[in-house]
């Protein structure tokens, strides 16, 4: 299929560029090859791709001309390059800790979870009944951490443990009830930490005091406090005191804590914590200089209206069989726009199904082994320190030690350290902190040793030991309570157990490996293999996010690549690859321009235009940046109302602060006012920020950055290959113009902004920096002309299906000639009245065919949004346009009533092999129409686990872990 340029060169360099192109991957993440592009053009009436987009996308905001880009690289030649980039990174023993600790992945959990498609291309759990997997996977993680920390109730994972500390200040000021404004942060925290909780407290009005919890006195301004627990520096405080002081005064205590140590110490929610919080990044995840990781937060069952995040709960299903969904669903803080305490949307699900898997594998025992030996090891490190003439500053801790010294000896050790190839923690001038994991072994003890003593050191490891060395440092922290006895924690301790534990949970999920999931504004296309194999590579995984720059060159050359492909297929000048999910993108430009207003001495710019139709992050956003929301109106069409836009800027003139506008528009639409809108803003002197999560509609066509945006943020698990992991990890850099490169966050620990910085907004630097590498292939294999090429197919998909499905259900907006942008909506508000058939029944029968159901009564209610992307075939689209048909021929008999409108496929959908082999079938309709409704089940059928579930049940019996066992067997 290789058509022959004329003029372009030697037939030998055609020869040479048409083999290239056969080997091009593109064709491979394009799903249609071009002959069927060229079916579904010709069903549309379209000549060439080209007119589609002529007559799609506005002329007055294409860009015309190729994106400035490197050469397309076959996956071979990609994956050569990124290794000669990543080979620039040098991988030291690291024992600097501040919360990241090496550990080992269980190669059992590395190749069949992380390496898996069939987890991590799974889509977030909202449809519960196809998501049986991951949903049990996250209850265990629940219920680890509810035992581990020893409070009433958990969430399924947050973005990192600063922005958890930071969600558990905003939670601890919403339930306070008097007027207080202060919250006390512990100067023993991380310093990562107290600087997200610093950014995040300014535009809340929280004043934020950081002190020595030793000597601070709560008064009634204080709403809550933070500790950590073992301190940053290692030492082990007791609490209790300061913690009734807060009670006292009516404030909430939060408590950063450890994960492993909780195996040994006191868990917080027995000396009186209200909320603890912590990464779980050593339970089995690489540190990936920086990310992702989960982080925990757990809190009392009281709290569980005001608790950030999404929750797994334990609910039944029709036939009362015990099965599990999103608790509190609608509770989700975003879905509450501009009333939300938080923004959280996309978590951290993989990894926290990775962090599960590592308690499920290791089990209490197993975990309280290596924890005893992490701090087993410590004492003798310190035993050591002190035969060399060192003080240790700590008499208790677990795996940190403190060592203060004279200056002139922390340059010397870190020094030495680094000569073999070790990284310590400098504290301050005139201390070291050293913290062990599960890796350290007792050659590592000798090598530190070594590099105090300045010398070989030649004493035996039971010269050290003193008799009661083993918990001495711990006493009288030790922990009575047991925990994870539940039977998933110590039943699959033995590999193979395991490994069908693992394959048993993927079973029950459908992901990429089944069939397409055409999630409107989710973007679920190919995470493609070659793109995935980075991610286990040593040079990317094992360095830890404060490592000396000098070590991560590799790094910073992969950084500056993609931030530079990135800005120039946004049209910016500056991007920001702190923000680690797409919502804290939009946070963090916020913030960017507050900030700008506020240099220009325009602190009173803090209205935050929003149109109706937007994503629920937004609004939620908005407040968090301290902003004040207006609505916008849309009109018919689902365009933002030019009218009420201008009203609305002319009203707020003065206190204009930013339009957030999406683009195409959350109703699938390039909106063909979209300059003069940005115009409008700009005319107030305010900001528009621009959300990008349909930038997969944009790519290589047009560029935020040209027709008016100032800030965009990018989905890099939706347009960037970055899988969704079943609801994280995710990537939400931002782009911003010129004028506002000065006010991109910082950090407080890796210098990388000037003094105009917003802050820190995340616990890394570069956010999640280990799975940039997906972005980076992605950019890398595609090139300039295929990324544009994937646009246009992306669009074309979206055009091909809504051509198709037309005639069956109305698509709900189009552009002015009559085409849609890379999503389209179908109206099915009708079939309520006239079949009583509603959105979620066509949701649950899709998946008897196979399906994952389009996106659900979001932007419109009682409507689906469907988006096909640019890798599913032309042969996938017909087969989800046929379920759909075939659907709406079900339909139509309940419409003539010759098919009862309670007792039907759809009411009764999803059918479970359960209900159809049993003896009393009681259906109007046959088993086989049940399960089988096409051909292409009978060839391969996905069985769902469990039927329709009853969300309302759950939410009045609120259970989010484990069950006993006894529930099952009933
Ligand atoms: C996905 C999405 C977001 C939120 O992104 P997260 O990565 O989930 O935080 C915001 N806006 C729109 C339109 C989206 O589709």
């Amino acid at each position: 299929m290789v058509a022959y340029r004329s003029g372009t060169g030697s037939i030998c360099q055609q020869l040479v560029e048409a083999a290239q192109e056969s080997f091009s991957f593109a064709q491979r993440h394009i799903g249609s090859k071009p002959e069927e592009i060229q079916q579904m053009l010709d069903e549309l009436g379209l000549a060439t791709l080209d007119a589609l987009i002529d007559q799609t996308v506005p002329q007055a905001i294409r860009l015309n001309r190729p994106l400035q880009l490197e050469p397309a690289q076959s996956e071979y030649a990609a994956l050569a390059k990124l290794k000669e980039i990543a080979s620039k990174n040098q991988v030291f023993r690291s024992f600097i800790g501040m919360g990241y600790h090496d550990c080992i992945t269980p190669p059992v959990i590395q190749r069949n979870i992380l390496e898996n498609p069939g987890w991590y291309t799974a889509y977030t759990p909202y449809q519960p009944e196809i998501s049986q997997g991951r949903l049990e996977a996250l209850l265990n993680f629940q219920t680890a951490i509810i035992d581990l920390t020893g409070l009433e109730i958990a969430n399924a994972s947050l973005l990192d443990e600063a922005t958890a500390a930071a969600e558990a200040m905003a939670m601890s000021y919403g339930v306070c009830k008097h007027k207080a404004n202060t919250f006390f942060v512990s100067q023993d925290c991380h310093p990562q930490t107290i600087a997200v909780v610093q950014t995040r407290a300014t535009p809340l009005g929280i004043k934020i005091i950081i002190g020595d919890h030793q000597t601070f006195t709560f008064n009634d301004t204080i709403f809550g406090a933070l500790l950590q627990y073992p301190a940053s520096d290692g030492k082990i405080y007791d609490y209790r005191h300061f913690v009734e002081q807060a009670h006292a005064v009516g404030a909430l205590v939060t408590v950063a804590a450890d994960i492993l140590s909780l195996c040994l110490l006191t868990p917080p929610g027995e000396f009186g914590a209200d909320i603890a919080v912590g990464s779980t990044q050593r339970f089995g995840v690489p540190l990936g200089y920086g990310g992702p990781h989960a982080a925990y937060l757990a809190t009392k069952e009281q709290y569980k209206r005001q608790i950030p995040g999404r929750i797994v709960g334990v609910s039944k299903d029709v036939h009362g069989k015990p099965a599990l969904r999103l608790a509190l669903q609608t509770r989700e803080q975003h879905i509450r726009r501009e009333k939300a305490t938080s923004n959280i949307c996309t978590a951290q699900v993989l990894l926290a199904v990775m962090a599960s898997m590592y308690a499920v594998y290791h089990g209490p025992q197993g975990l309280q082994n290596i924890a005893q030996r992490v701090h087993q090891l410590t004492v003798l490190l310190a035993e050591g320190l002190k035969h060399l003439g060192y003080t240790i500053a700590s008499e208790h801790y677990f795996d940190t030690l403190r060592i203060d010294l004279e200056p002139e000896q922390v340059t010397e050790i870190i020094e030495a350290a680094l000569a073999q190839q070790i990284n310590l923690r400098t504290i301050s001038e005139s201390a070291i902190a050293i913290s062990l994991d599960e890796t350290t072994t007792e050659a590592d003890l000798y090598d530190l040793w070594q590099v105090f003593a300045g010398s070989e050191v030649s004493f035996a490891l039971e010269e050290l030991a003193t008799p009661e060395f083993a918990l001495e440092k711990i006493k009288p922290f030790i922990r009575s309570s047991n925990y994870l006895t539940h039977p998933v924690f110590n039943s699959y301790h033995a590999e193979t157990e395991m490994l069908r534990y693992i394959y048993r949970l993927q079973a029950k999920d459908l992901s990429l490996t089944t069939s397409m999931i055409p999630l409107g504004s989710c973007t679920m296309k190919l995470n493609a293999t070659t793109e995935m194999l980075p991610i286990s590579w040593q040079e990317f995984g094992k360095i830890h996010p404060f490592a000396p720059l000098s070590q991560t060159r590799g790094y910073q050359i992969l950084f500056a690549q993609l931030e530079q492909a990135l800005a120039e297929i946004t049209g910016f000048a500056g991007i920001s690859l702190q923000p680690n999910a797409g919502a804290q993108g939009e946070y963090a430009g916020l913030l960017v321009i507050r900030q700008y207003h506020a240099s220009r001495g325009e602190t009173h710019r803090h209205v935050c235009l929003i149109p109706e139709s937007a994503h629920g992050t937004n609004p939620a956003s908005a407040v968090m940046a301290g902003m004040k929301v207006v609505a916008i109106a849309c009109d018919k069409q689902g365009n933002i109302d030019l009218d009420d836009l201008q009203a609305k800027a002319e009203k707020y003139s003065h206190e204009l602060a930013a339009l957030m506008v999406t683009y195409p528009s959350t109703h699938g639409v390039f909106e063909e006012q979209i300059k003069d809108i940005c115009a409008i803003v700009h005319a107030h002197d305010g900001q528009v920020y621009m959300d990008g999560a349909n930038m997969n509609a944009q790519v290589g066509i047009c560029r935020p950055g040209d027709y008016g945006a100032d800030v965009c943020h990018l989905n890099l698990h939706k347009t960037f290959c970055i899988p969704h992991g079943g609801g994280g990890p995710g990537m939400g850099p931002i782009g911003v113009a010129t004028h506002l490169v000065p006010f991109l966050p910082g950090h407080p620990v890796v210098e990388i902004s000037g003094e105009q910085s917003v802050g820190a907004i995340a616990a890394a630097p570069w956010g999640s920096a280990s799975i940039l590498p997906i972005s980076w292939m992605y950019i890398t294999l595609m090139g300039a002309a295929g990324l544009t090429q994937a646009t246009k197919v992306a669009i074309l998909n979206a055009n091909y299906i809504a051509h198709r499905l037309a005639p069956y259900y109305p698509v709900l907006y189009r552009g002015k000639s009559g085409l849609v942008a890379h999503e389209c909506i179908l109206d099915l508000r009708s079939l309520k009245k006239s079949a009583g058939i509603e959105v979620d029944d066509i949701a649950k029968r899709l998946m008897d065919y196979g399906f994952h159901a389009p996106t659900v009564s979001w932007p419109v209610a009682g409507t689906m949004m469907v988006e096909p992307t640019e890798s599913e075939s032309k042969a996938e689209l017909d087969r989800f346009c046929e379920a759909m048909i075939q659907i709406r021929q079900e339909i139509a008999e309940i419409e003539v009533g010759k098919v009862d409108r309670q007792d039907n496929v759809l009411k009764n959908a999803p059918h479970t092999a359960d209900a159809l082999i049993s003896s009393d079938w009681q259906h109007p309709y046959s088993r086989e129409q049940a399960a089988y409704p096409t051909s292409w089940t009978r060839e391969y059928k996905f069985w769902t686990t469990v039927g329709r579930i009853d969300n309302a049940y759950g939410d009045r019996n609120f259970v989010c872990s484990c069950l006993p066992m006894e529930a099952y067997s009933e």
